[in-house]
């Protein structure tokens, strides 16, 4: 299996970067190598596209059961932002407690350890959206 371009150095470069179809314009966070709009008809036809890495908090929710896959103290919250681009992102939302969370909060798209390791073995990381203070 190959790695995808953009995954390669995504500690130094992950923040902010998304993808655009050059068909549809339609704007993805995280990167992905298909857009599901236009598939057919833009097979392999998406290219790097800088985001701001900034959104707004659309909707949140408190999470009470351990996530599956990475080892979170519970409960933690999930959150669908939507960033400057109009790229809707849903992520765990850090650094906040969830009394104080509101909607329409600004949040940027951050590189977080995610936990500990996998059941693989391998540090995984990802974002976090953390709030603007
Ligand atoms: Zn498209």
């Amino acid at each position: 299996m190959t790695t995808p371009r953009f995954w390669r150095e995504i500690e130094q470069r992950y923040r902010g970067i998304g993808v655009q179809c050059e068909n549809c314009s339609r704007v993805y966070f995280p990167p992905r190598e298909i857009c599901p709009h236009c598939r057919r008809k833009s097979f392999g036809r998406m290219k790097e596209k800088e985001l701001s890495g900034k959104g707004k908090i659309l909707t949140y929710t408190k999470v009470h059961e351990p996530h599956p896959e990475y080892k979170m103290l519970t409960p933690y919250i999930m959150a669908i932002i939507e960033m400057e681009e109009n790229v809707r992102l849903t992520g765990h939302l850090v650094d906040i407690d969830y009394e104080d969370v509101k909607p329409g909060m600004e949040v940027e798209v951050t590189m977080r350890r995610l936990g500990e390791e996998s059941p693989k073995g391998i540090i995984y990381y990802g974002y976090k959206l953390v709030p603007v203070k």
